[in-house]
């Protein structure tokens, strides 16, 4: 038995077998039992074929424009096979009994620490390569198993997680009907854990230091977040003691507390929507008590199975289905918000069609893409907009514009839109007007917002991209990622500004990104005069029981001290002293 001392940040005592989670590395260790070995070392081969198929087709594609280039492929291929790779990985799942991920991810620490010993340039250039393999073996790994919450489904008991870091929006896909309780290395820094840990009505122990390195997966462990401590291994009458008290902790809210609106604790109202990528997530939504959808990312229409575009047909029953499954609340679509490299690798069955990931990666984040690209390819445009407008009898439908950057592209996209309206009329379909918005994302839509305001219906401000266009830091690039600072005074300006262009002309504004599934930071929205958010689906019931905690006029006055601050860091410590203040987190 061992015992370790941290913060407690939510009260009570629970027990179960350690799931690791390194956000860091975006993996997650857990302990595979001997009746799921074989299913295990399954998934890797399966891994590797798949790797395998697509360097292949990689490689003649990239042969026939730049052959110089494909030997560099034929490397990775080699290096497939290599028994250092995924035969080390193999073993490391039979020996230690961890899941694939977790072992290629270990394999790779491996190799690279063998690779910054030698001192030879040519050969440390090759990290590259092992490391851009090691990322398409743990993407393929991926295929099938959309997400944690499916992960965590996949475990067999009752489970505690034990992390270097849990984020907000990580802890939103956590299935905690499941997961009894966390604790983390990372301690007041990340205090956004521990309101988020009151409000799930976890016990957690945060400021542990090195506790996802001593806690081994499947360890059995207590988390005792009232004596503020984690104990490993525990003794069979420590155990005893903490299943008594689990067996005394209240049961959580029903329907009824979920469907319940958010209301701040001096009663204004904030209305919480649900950000989704597929049709299946509508049900998630539905359950967390989505209000409506306020961002459908569309798109991912196009990475179906067959990777090939979707008819008009297919999409309006797409559309009506997210409709009448949301009705009576609104559904907010966006439209098709892809570069020009994925559009055509998903319309043509592009052999990496089979990963968002993978595409992802290439994304050009700055070029041709969103509302950009459907106008400059105004078929694919017009057949969303049909499917869109005909599917608007069924419920109550928006349009949403993304990467929006002038007056002039929204009056061409409302030009398109009633092109597409009046080749309907012409078929003898008649169809209702359609609220039509904009996303708030580039800088120069919103230092224009005032004028956008006049030709739209409504705004939805898209944080994760503003962050990086403000900021100039890619979203996507971990070393720039510290500098990624959604409380930069830069950005609550910005957004002081849109909400204030938006109220002007009286048309309503939402927020979409992810700032608004950390609780902390949605307080401080809330303060800043925002009352609506579209959030993933599992952070809805937490962000309503935080706001069921403040008054609003309290962050009214905590926003205004807070825009006169110079750094993101006097900021945050502001905002946590005032949550403290406000009784939502125990330091
Ligand atoms: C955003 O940019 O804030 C947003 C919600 O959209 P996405 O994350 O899909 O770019
Ligand atoms: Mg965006």
């Amino acid at each position: 038995m061992k015992r370790l001392r941290g913060i407690g940040v939510s009260p009570g005592v629970v027990s179960g077998r350690a799931v690791i989670l390194i956000q860091r590395a975006q993996v997650l260790r857990y302990q595979v039992g001997e009746a799921r070995l074989a299913h295990e070392l399954e998934r890797l081969e399966r891994s590797r074929e798949r790797s395998r198929q697509q360097l292949v087709d990689i490689r003649q594609r990239v042969a026939l424009r730049r052959p110089e280039v494909a030997s560099l492929f034929d490397a990775q291929l080699l290096m497939l096979d290599d028994p250092m790779l995924v035969s080390r990985a193999t073993d490391l799942i039979r020996e230690q009994r961890v899941n694939a991920e977790w072992a290629v991810q270990q394999v790779f620490r491996e190799f690279t620490s063998v690779f910054d010993e030698v001192a030879d340039a040519y050969l440390r250039e090759r990290k590259g390569d092992v490391s851009d393999l090691v990322g398409r073996l743990k993407m393929n790994l991926q295929h099938g198993v959309a997400t944690l919450r499916d992960l965590l489904r996949e475990l067999d008991e009752a489970s505690v997680i034990i992390a270097d870091e849990l984020t907000p929006s990580l802890a939103a896909q956590v299935d905690w009907t499941k997961v009894r309780g966390f604790a983390t290395d990372a301690g007041s820094r990340t205090a956004h854990t521990a309101i988020l840990a009151r409000s799930l009505e976890v016990p957690a122990v945060v400021g542990l230091h090195n506790a996802s390195e001593i806690v081994g997966p499947g360890q059995l462990v207590v988390i005792d977040g009232t004596a503020s401590e984690v104990i490993v291994d525990p003794t069979a009458e420590v155990l005893a003691r903490a299943s008594h008290a689990e067996d005394r902790r209240p049961a959580s809210g029903g329907d009824a507390e979920r469907r319940r609106p958010a209301v701040t604790a001096d009663g204004v109202r904030i209305r919480l929507e649900a950000n989704i990528e597929f049709p299946d997530d509508l049900a998630a939504a539905r359950y967390a008590g989505a209000e409506g959808i306020g961002l459908y990312r569309s798109e991912f229409l196009l990475t179906g199975g067959s990777g090939a575009a979707l008819s008009e047909d297919e999409q309006f029953e797409v559309y009506r289905g997210m409709l009448e499954g949301m009705a009576p609340g609104p559904v907010t679509v966006r439209t098709f918000d892809i570069d020009e490299d994925q559009l055509e690798s998903r319309l043509s069955r592009h052999p990496l069609a089979g990963g968002w990931a993978a595409d992802e990666e290439r994304a050009s984040r700055q070029g041709l893409r969103g509302l950009r690209l459907s106008l400059k390819r105004p078929e694919p445009f017009q057949v969303q907009l049909r499917a869109l407008l005909r599917a608007a009898r069924h419920g109550q439908l928006r349009i949403m514009f993304p990467f929006v950057s002038s007056v002039e592209q929204l009056r061409e996209a409302r030009r398109m839109v009633r092109e597409a309206a009046a080749e309907l009329a012409r078929r003898g379909e008649a169809t209702p007007p359609v609220p039509i918005g904009v996303v708030i994302e580039i800088p120069a839509a919103a230092y224009t917002a005032d004028l956008l305001a006049r030709e739209v219906d409504f705004f939805t401000i898209g944080t994760n991209d503003l962050i990086q266009y403000c900021l100039a830091v890619d979203r996507a690039d971990e070393r720039v990622s510290r500098l990624y600072e959604p409380l930069h005074p830069a950005i609550l300006r910005v957004i002081v500004m849109v909400r204030r262009a938006a109220v002007r002309q009286r048309i309503p504004v939402s927020l979409c990104g992810e700032m608004a599934s950390d609780p902390a930071l949605l307080t401080l929205l809330v303060g800043l005069g925002l009352t609506d958010f579209s959030m993933t689906p599992g952070a809805i019931p937490v962000a309503k029981q935080v706001l069921g905690e403040v008054r609003s006029g309290d962050l009214r006055a905590l926003a205004r001290r807070i825009l006169r601050l110079p750094t993101a860091e006097d900021i945050e410590r502001e905002l946590m002293a005032a949550l403290g203040r406000l009784s939502l987190i125990r330091e």
